[in-house]
C-alpha cells in the first residue's frame, strides 16, 4: 500500500513539472495539426467594389498581393522565422504606390505624409513601433528595430526620423511618398470638409489602404506586423490604431497574431487586435468566432468600419470586414488564396 501510495505520488510530480515524452517546443500546444507555416496579409478595407475596379486594377493589385505572399512564404518554406517573413512582406507592399504604406501613402490635411507601424514577436511578447515618421522609406524597418535595438515600444515624430537614421536605414524626401491617386482623394476630402464633414468623418467611398502580415512558422512562432499612412486629410499629428499595440497589432504564441485595418480611432477604443487574442486566451471561441463578435457585432454597432487578418496557433486563418472589400489573401503548404472583395 505504501510503495502504492509512493507511485501515485510520483507520477502527479512528473504530470505537475510538465515532464513528458514528446519534444514539443515549450511555446506551442500538442493538441491541435498545425501547419508547417503559415501567412496572411492585407493591403487595407473599405468600400472596394468591383463595379468601380477595372480589369487592370484589379489585375494589378493581386499581382502586388501575390508577389508579396510569394515573399513571406519562401521565407517560411525554408525554415525562416515569422518575423522575417513579416517585414519582408510588409516591405515589398510599403514599396507599391498602390498601397496607403510607404510609397504611396496619404496626405494629411497640409499636403504632407506620416507615416505609422508597428511589429510584435509572439514567442516573447516584445513589441515596437513609429509613429508620425515622415523620412522612413520602411517604416516597418524601423518599428522591428524599435523592438530590437532600443528600450522602448514606441516613438514618434522627430525622434523616430533621427531613430531610423541612427540605425542606418534608408531615408527619403516626404515627397517621395506622393502620388497623384492619393492627392486627389485629398482634394476629395478636402471638398467634403468645406461642405461641413468633419474633418476624419466616415464618408460612403472611403478606403483604408494600410498593409498587415502575420506569419506563422515552423517552430509555432507567430508575428504580426502593420504599416499605414494613416488617414487622410488627418491633422494635428493625429495617430491611428496601427502604430499602437494592442489596438492595430499584436501577436502572442499561446493565442493569435493579428493586424487590423479601418477607422483607427474605432480600433484603439475597443483595443481590437488585443480583444481578439484575449477571446481566445479566456474562453473557448474560435478564431473564427472571435474575430466575427469583434467585426460584425462590437463594432458595428459602434459605427466603426474595417477588418483584421489572424493566425491562430494552431494555423488557423481568418480575414474578416465589415466593408465592402479587404485586399487580402494567405498561403500555406499547398495552399493559396487571394481575394478582394466579400464572398457572396
Ligand atoms: N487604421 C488606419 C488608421 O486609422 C487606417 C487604415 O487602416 O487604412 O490610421
Amino acid at each position: 500500500m505504501r510503495q502504492f501510495s509512493f507511485i501515485l505520488i510520483f507520477i502527479s510530480l512528473i504530470s505537475l513539472t510538465g515532464c513528458n515524452s514528446k519534444s514539443e517546443p515549450s511555446n506551442t500546444t500538442n493538441d491541435c495539426n498545425r501547419p508547417k507555416y503559415a501567412i496572411v496579409i492585407h493591403g487595407g478595407a473599405g468600400t472596394i467594389k468591383k463595379e468601380n475596379m477595372t480589369p487592370e486594377k484589379e489585375a494589378a493589385y493581386k499581382q502586388k498581393l501575390n508577389e508579396a505572399l510569394n515573399t513571406g512564404e519562401e521565407i517560411l518554406k525554408t525554415g525562416g522565422s515569422a518575423m522575417d517573413a513579416v517585414e519582408a512582406t510588409i516591405q515589398v507592399m510599403e514599396n507599391s504606390p498602390l498601397f496607403n504604406s510607404g510609397k504611396g501613402a496619404v496626405y494629411t490635411h497640409e499636403g504632407t505624409h506620416e507615416l505609422d507601424a508597428s511589429f510584435m514577436d509572439g514567442a516573447t511578447l516584445n513589441a515596437g513601433a513609429v509613429g508620425g515618421v515622415t523620412i522612413v522609406k520602411n517604416p516597418i524597418r524601423a518599428a522591428r528595430l524599435v523592438m530590437t535595438n532600443s528600450p522602448h515600444v514606441l516613438l514618434t515624430g522627430s525622434g523616430a526620423d533621427q531613430f531610423a537614421i541612427d540605425q542606418g536605414l534608408d531615408t527619403v524626401p516626404n515627397t517621395y511618398f506622393d502620388t497623384e491617386s492619393r492627392y486627389k482623394s485629398l482634394q476629395k476630402v478636402l471638398e467634403k470638409e468645406k461642405q461641413g464633414m468633419g474633418y476624419l468623418e466616415e464618408w460612403p467611398d472611403y478606403k483604408y489602404g494600410t498593409v498587415g502580415c502575420v506569419a506563422l512558422d515552423k517552430n509555432g512562432n507567430i508575428a504580426a506586423g502593420t504599416s499605414t499612412g494613416g488617414m487622410t486629410n488627418k491633422r494635428y499629428n493625429r495617430i491611428g490604431d496601427s502604430p499602437i499595440i494592442g489596438a492595430g497589432t499584436y501577436a502572442n504564441n499561446q493565442t493569435c497574431g493579428v493586424s487590423c485595418t479601418g477607422h483607427g480611432e474605432y480600433y484603439i477604443r475597443y483595443a481590437v487586435a488585443h480583444d481578439l487574442s484575449a477571446q481566445l486566451e479566456y474562453t473557448n471561441r474560435s478564431l473564427e468566432a472571435a474575430a466575427n463578435e469583434i467585426i460584425h457585432h462590437k463594432l458595428m454597432k459602434a459605427g466603426g468600419s474595417g477588418g483584421l487578418i489572424a493566425i491562430d496557433k494552431c494555423g488557423n486563418i481568418v480575414m474578416d470586414f465589415n466593408t465592402a472589400g479587404m485586399y487580402r489573401g494567405y498561403a500555406k503548404p499547398q495552399e493559396r488564396v487571394v481575394e478582394i472583395y466579400k464572398q457572396k
